[in-house]
């Protein structure tokens, strides 16, 4: 499972060219098909990925697929959640490699502590 954050700005889809927010999916937290929106708190009663208090994590996301169309233009996104609150959403600047702390598809950025 999987949750879901929409991404504050509209992609135009190269197929049907209809622009419309997508719904793009990451694993953190609590993976329960939440749906999230930037700026929210995510749940932290329970964590199946990651762990709760990290000051700041990058979470990859994967777009989904034109909702007009259908067409699947594997969007790639790179999801910032510090202290727990989702801040921000944005197409992957392809600089964060999300494997490299041995984790699945999330790392702890710059600047940021593990809790103690
Ligand atoms: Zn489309």
């Amino acid at each position: 499972m999987f949750n879901l954050v929409l991404d504050p700005v509209p992609r135009e889809c190269p197929s049907c060219a209809t622009a419309t927010q997508r719904w793009v999916q990451y694993k953190y937290g609590a993976l329960r098909m939440s749906r999230h929106q930037v700026g929210d708190h995510i749940h932290h009663d329970e964590f199946d990925e990651g762990a709760p208090g990290h000051d700041r994590v990058g979470v990859e996301g994967l777009g989904a697929p034109c909702p007009n169309c259908g067409h699947d233009d594997d969007l790639v996104y790179d999801i910032v959640i510090e202290s727990d609150v989702i801040s921000s959403v944005a197409l992957t600047s392809g600089e964060i490699d999300y494997l490299e702390q041995g984790n699945a598809y999330w790392v702890l950025l710059p600047g940021s502590q593990r809790p103690t």
